[in-house]
């Protein structure tokens, strides 16, 4: 195996080619993108009298995989000049590429026979040892590398990227007899330190984990369409939120995947699995077939299960009438009980007990779901922490299966299964004739998973440079806390302040601990680490807050926070010892304003940080003007030359227009990041990643910087300059009176 991967060549630009494709450039590798040459010229290159030779021609379908790839929405590059950097072929002129790569990554149509052409052109032209993995979504990978070289075996295997690649966490890997461990080593420390994915090896069986338990638990809510009577807004309202599942709940999801793709994976998942116990769930809903008959599949059609409307808004589907009709928010007295209990465990344990729809509806697609999982172990992975990350990292659930049986109590959930079928899986079988009788247990501390063959629970492999601070906390190294935050002790002399209030706002009782928690790091620590886990950074201060003082006409109160947050700013930046914050997310208004207090950052690459105040009618307050005043100023030396006052106007222009960047990259670009502060793809590295910065700059002998001088006053020539440019903005009704005040 090739010790350096470097070229990687991706083949097929289509949904996940290209985006597969962007996420490598994002990574800086050297990328190469390849799909086949048009068989027919369109209307266009006919008008402008191209032929099949021309070159413009010849490579179409892949500028254009690429070009579609550079304006989705997310986008999929860091910052879109990356697409330059992809290097643009076709299959026919440019096959000795394949010679050149490191790791040549298939992605084309879903077909056998396509696949295994190109993967056969594939073995006669590449160099020996050079990695090859297919993005396929089920077909089976020894079926794809059966017959070819044996070098080509021991270096292909599965590897399946989620869509769209730069935001879905998870890739599963699969791996045939002959695949050499140590390509699967290689390619997973890539996708994991590289890429930032979460790899969870699968085994080489019909779709592997995600597509068969996930496809699973959508056929049952059709099922249940039917037999609960629930119409498509109400299956969404009770299939979203509520179950700790993402927005788009069951059938917007499916208005994105599309229905005929949808349909093309139902019904292969039924052809494959003869053995499966439940097969017949796997057949293409009637609804499905009339849909996709009618070419309403969604969004690329623009109708599907909804559709939007520019005069009416979004429309649903009747499934009996299949006519459109205004949105309609069923009120469910349970669901609205159910949503005042916050913690996710305890809200499902609620629903199933109701004892109407909803409970019949929750009940019987978690059951369902939960049993056929438990059923698929150990056909489709001997883990159950892996079964569990598939699904959160593939589908955003909150918590996978077995960690929902153990929230619903696996002997309550097993003794009501048993009543309404009588059997249970073998699983669970074994599972009850343990003492602990759930799949996970804390042993010291330690999360440990159940493991079936030895039907004993062992501790869930931690990775050396990933570190959760739930399990910091359950090792009781809290040093102190209250309501919004917690300083915790992460081992080596690197102390961790973490923001747990909602949304991670920063309010009074942050502050104080921020405060308490410099001296204490001064005290007994080498460094801090202002970091967190949550699902952001921090949304900024706490404007509800603000706003209660400012209805009180409190101005005193506004005051004395400003002025709060402005000496905690200050002390983190004259801390003694190094003060490397973690940003994340959002990272917005204060939150970005802490961070460009520390002496280093290190961001995770999707950080979307921005000086946002502005779009609420407020002035950044708590010394973050000041500091990209410095930075600004740093650029040029502290010399107010024309390139200052060009700096100065793009930074006041950020400010002014609550610019927020779309990543860390960006950031960087924005002067939020500097050159010096690290980013790191994997989110859950980046917390190991500051605490390894602390230690670094400690080692270095880490000094507080010294007072700064001075900030150079440019007088009124660079503000007659901004005022211009502010006129301009609101003659152009781009800002409001307000703003220009
Ligand atoms: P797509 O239909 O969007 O694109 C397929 C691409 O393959 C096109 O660019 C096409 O020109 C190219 N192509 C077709 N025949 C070819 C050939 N003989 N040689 C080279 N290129 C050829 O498909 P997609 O959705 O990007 O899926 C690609 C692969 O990824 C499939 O195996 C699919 O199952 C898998 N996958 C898709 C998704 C998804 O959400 N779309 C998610 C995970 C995995």
């Amino acid at each position: 195996m090739k010790r350096d991967i470097e070229n990687v060549v991706v083949v097929g630009t289509g949904v996940m080619g290209a985006a597969i494709a962007a996420h490598f450039a994002n990574a800086r590798f050297s990328v190469t993108l390849l799909d086949i040459v048009p068989q027919e010229l369109d209307t266009g290159e006919i008008r402008q009298g191209l032929d099949l030779r021309s070159p413009v021609v010849r490579n179409r379908i892949v500028k254009g995989g690429l070009e579609r790839a550079r304006n989705t929405k997310p986008p999929a590059l860091f910052l879109p000049e990356y697409a330059e950097d992809i290097r643009l072929g076709n299959l026919e002129d440019n096959f000795r590429w394949f010679t050149e790569a490191d790791w040549i990554i298939e992605a084309i149509t879903e077909d056998y026979q396509l696949k295994r052409v190109l993967l056969e052109r594939i073995d006669s032209l590449r160099s020996p040892g050079t990695i090859v993995s297919s993005n396929t979504s089920g077909i089976p990978i020894r079926k794809l590398a059966s017959g070819l070289s044996e070098d080509f075996r021991r270096h292909f295997l599965g590897i399946h990227f989620f869509n769209p690649p730069r935001y879905m966490k998870l890739v599963e890997s699969v791996q045939a007899e002959e695949t050499l461990p140590e390509v699967f080593e290689k390619v997973a420390e890539i996708c994991d330190r590289q890429l930032g994915k979460g790899i969870v090896s699968a085994k080489d069986t019909p779709y592997f984990i995600a597509n068969r338990i996930g496809t699973f638990a959508i056929q049952t809510v059709f099922q249940l369409m039917s037999e609960c009577g629930l119409g498509i807004d109400e299956i969404d309202q009770l299939t979203g939120p509520i179950l700790g599942r993402p927005k788009s709940a069951t059938f917007r999801t499916l208005d994105i995947i599309g229905l005929d793709t949808y349909a093309y994976i139902v019904h292969n998942i039924y052809e494959s699995v003869s053995n499966d116990e439940q097969r017949e769930a796997f057949r293409v809903p009637a609804l499905v077939k009339v849909l996709v008959e009618k070419k309403w599949l969604g969004d690329k059609t623009h109708q599907g299960f909804y559709k939007k409307l520019k005069t009416q808004g979004i429309l649903t589907l009747d499934p009996c009438t299949l006519e459109y009709g205004p949105r309609r928010e069923t009120h469910f007295p349970s669901l609205d009980e159910a949503r005042s209990f916050p913690i996710l465990e305890e809200r499902l344990r609620f629903l199933i007990n109701r004892p109407d729809k909803v409970g019949e509806f929750v009940w019987k697609s978690l059951s369902r779901t939960l049993v056929y999982t438990a059923n698929r172990i150990p056909e489709v992975s001997d883990s159950i922490v892996d079964v569990d990350n598939v699904l959160k990292w593939g589908f955003n659930w909150e918590l996978g299966p077995f960690e929902i049986w153990d929230a619903l109590g696996v002997n309550t959930v097993a003794d009501r299964i048993r009543q309404e079928r009588g059997m249970l899986p073998t699983l669970i079988e074994k599972l009850l004739s343990t003492a602990e009788k759930r799949f996970y247990t804390k042993q010291d501390g330690t999360r440990c998973y159940f493991v079936p063959d030895s039907r004993h629970h062992i501790p869930i492999p931690s990775h050396a440079g990933v570190l959760f601070i739930s399990d910091l906390k359950a090792h009781e190294r809290v040093i102190r806390e209250n309501r919004s935050g917690s300083l915790i002790d992460m081992g080596d002399g690197v102390a961790v302040l973490e923001f747990h209030s909602k949304m991670n706002t920063i309010d009074g009782n942050l502050l104080q601990l921020m405060e308490d928690a410099l001296a204490v790091a001064h005290d007994s620590f080498l460094g801090l680490v202002i970091g967190n886990q949550g699902q952001h950074f921090s949304a900024g201060a706490n404007l509800q807050f603000i706003l209660k003082l400012a209805q009180d006409k409190n101005w005193q109160g506004i005051d004395q926070m400003i002025r709060n947050f402005q000496r905690v700013n200050m002390k983190i930046k004259y801390s003694p010892c190094a003060v490397v914050v973690a940003p994340f997310g959002l990272t917005l208004g204060g939150g970005c304003e802490i961070a460009l207090h520390a002496c280093c950052l290190q961001a995770h690459s999707e950080t979307y940080m921005g000086l946002v105040e502005l779009g609420v009618g407020l002035i950044p307050a708590a010394g973050g003007i000041k500091e990209m005043l410095l930075r600004t100023q740093a650029k040029t030396h502290n010399r107010p030359t024309p390139d200052y006052v060009s700096h100065l106007r793009s930074t006041f222009e950020n400010i002014a227009t609550a610019k927020t960047s779309a990543c860390a990259v960006e950031a960087r670009n924005l002067g939020f990041l500097r050159d010096t502060d690290g980013i790191t793809m994997n989110r859950d590295r980046l917390l190991a990643d500051a605490k390894a910065r602390v230690l670094e700059l400690s080692r270095q002998g880490y000094r507080k910087p010294l007072p700064t001088r001075g900030i150079t006053a440019m007088g009124n020539r660079v503000l007659s300059i901004l005022k211009l440019g502010i006129h301009l903005a609101r003659r152009a009704e781009q800002i409001t009176d307000y703003d220009v005040h």
